[in-house]
C-alpha cells in the first residue's frame, strides 16, 4: 500500500528494512523474496522481539521455503475450480471469493503461497464484476465468504462497495469475511469499520490465530469491536510444527479465543503447499491434541481438526477414534479411555 500510515500500521516489506529491524543477514531475505512476497506489520514485529520462535517462525522467511521436494503449487486445486477468475466454487451452496490480493502479514506458511501478494495476483473493479456476475447467475450459492488476500485490507468504501452489492443478490443469505487482521493488524478494525460491517448482516468473520502469545490487549480490542457489532466471530487455526503443534500450547490459545469471543471453528491440518513442508506435522499430531481436548475442556473450546482434500476433495474432518465395534452394541471408550457400551438395537415393548 501506497498511502501514509501511522507507525503501528506500518509495514515491512523489504529485505533490507526487515534484516535491519531482526539484524539477521539480508542475503537469504533477498533469495526468497525474489520468489516469494514479505510484509510485517509493526505491531507483529514488536511481538515477534517479545516472544521469539513462535512467532517468528510464522512471519520470518526461512531457506526451507526454497527447497521443497513434495509441495503443490495449488494444492487445493483453486485455480481449476474457478469458473470466474478470483472465485472458487467448489461446493454446491457456497463459494469463496477472493476481493484483495494483500495482507497485513505474508505468512510463511499461506495456502495461497503461489499468488497472494504477488504481482500476478491482480485483483480489479473487473474480476470483482465478474465474480459478482457468476454470483447474481448462480443462486445456488447462499454463503460467500470474502477472502484473498485479506478482505479488510482494502478501504472501508471499497468493502463497502463489495458489501452492498453482494446484498443486492437475493440468493446470498450469509456472508462471511476471512481475515487474519484482527490478529496481525488489530488497529485497522476501527470503531467506523465495525460501525459499517453491521449493516450487513447476517455477516460472519472467521479470523485466524495460531500461538496464545497473539492474544494481545490490541487483538482483544479488535476483536471486541466486531463482536460489539454483533457479528459472530470463529477461528481458522494452523497446525504447524515447532509453532503451535503441542495439546498445552493448543488448550491455551483455544481458551484465550473463548475469552475474547472467538469461538474456535478449525483446526486445519497444513495444507501441501509448495515451499511450505517444513510446517507440516503428521495427522497423528494433530489427533492426540484433539484427544487431549475433546471431553477435557469447554465444548466451546473444541475446534474441528480437518484436512483439505489435495485436488479439491473439501474438507474431511479428522476425529480421534472413540469407536471400536459396532455390531447389536457399539463398543468405544470414553475420553478418559475407560471402555463402554451401547445398544445398537431398539427394544420394542410388547
Ligand atoms: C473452506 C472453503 C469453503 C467453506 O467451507 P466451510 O466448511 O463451509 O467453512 C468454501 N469454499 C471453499 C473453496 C473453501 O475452501
Ligand atoms: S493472512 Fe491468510 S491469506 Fe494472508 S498470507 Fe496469511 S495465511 Fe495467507
Amino acid at each position: 500500500m501506497t498511502n501514509r500510515r501511522s507507525p503501528l500500521t506500518a509495514l515491512i516489506s523489504t529485505p533490507e528494512q526487515l534484516a535491519s529491524a531482526l539484524n539477521i543477514p539480508l542475503a537469504p531475505l533477498k533469495a526468497i523474496h525474489a520468489v516469494y512476497p514479505l510484509r510485517i506489520s509493526a505491531y507483529y514485529l514488536e511481538l515477534i522481539k517479545k516472544v521469539g520462535m513462535p512467532l517468528w517462525r510464522q512471519a520470518v522467511p526461512d531457506m526451507r521455503e526454497l527447497d521443497d521436494p513434495i509441495g503443490m503449487k495449488d494444492p487445493l486445486d483453486e485455480e481449476n475450480l474457478s469458473p470466474v477468475p478470483y472465485l472458487v466454487h467448489k461446493y454446491p451452496d457456497r463459494a469463496l471469493f477472493l476481493v484483495s490480493n494483500e495482507c497485513a502479514m505474508y505468512c510463511r506458511f499461506c495456502t495461497r503461497k503461489r499468488k497472494v501478494g504477488k504481482p500476478e495476483m491482480q485483483i480489479t473493479d473487473a474480476t470483482i464484476a465478474a465474480g459478482l456476475d457468476y454470483l447474481k447467475k448462480t443462486p445456488a450459492i447462499s454463503d460467500v465468504l470474502l477472502s484473498g488476500g485479506d478482505p479488510l485490507m482494502l478501504s472501508d468504501s471499497r468493502l463497502e462497495w463489495i458489501l452492498k452489492a453482494l446484498r443486492a443478490i437475493p440468493s446470498i443469505a450469509t456472508i462471511r469475511i476471512g481475515t487474519r487482521v484482527p490478529c496481525t493488524l488489530p488497529m485497522r478494525v476501527t470503531l467506523k469499520l465495525a460501525a459499517m460491517l453491521k449493516k450487513y448482516h447476517p455477516l460472519y468473520i472467521n479470523t485466524h490465530f495460531n500461538h496464545p502469545a497473539e492474544i494481545t490487549p490490541e487483538s482483544t480490542l479488535a476483536c471486541n469491536r466486531l463482536a460489539n457489532a454483533g457479528i459472530p466471530l470463529g477461528c481458522q487455526t494452523v497446525l504447524l510444527r515447532g509453532i503451535n503443534d503441542s495439546p498445552e500450547i493448543i488448550r491455551q490459545l483455544m481458551y484465550l479465543l473463548i475469552q475474547i469471543r472467538v469461538k474456535p471453528y478449525y483446526l486445519f491440518q497444513a495444507d501441501l503447499t509448495l515451499g511450505t513442508s517444513h510446517f507440516r506435522t503428521t495427522i497423528d499430531t494433530g489427533l492426540d491434541i484433539m484427544q487431549h481436548l475433546i471431553g477435557h475442556v469447554s465444548g466451546l473450546a473444541v475446534p474441528t481438526y480437518a484436512l483439505d482434500a489435495p485436488g479439491g476433495g473439501g474438507k474431511i474432518p479428522l476425529t480421534p477414534e472413540y469407536t471400536s465395534s459396532l455390531g447389536k452394541t457399539l463398543e468405544f471408550m470414553t475420553y478418559r479411555g475407560e471402555p463402554c457400551s451401547y445398544p445398537n438395537e431398539i427394544t420394542v415393548w410388547k
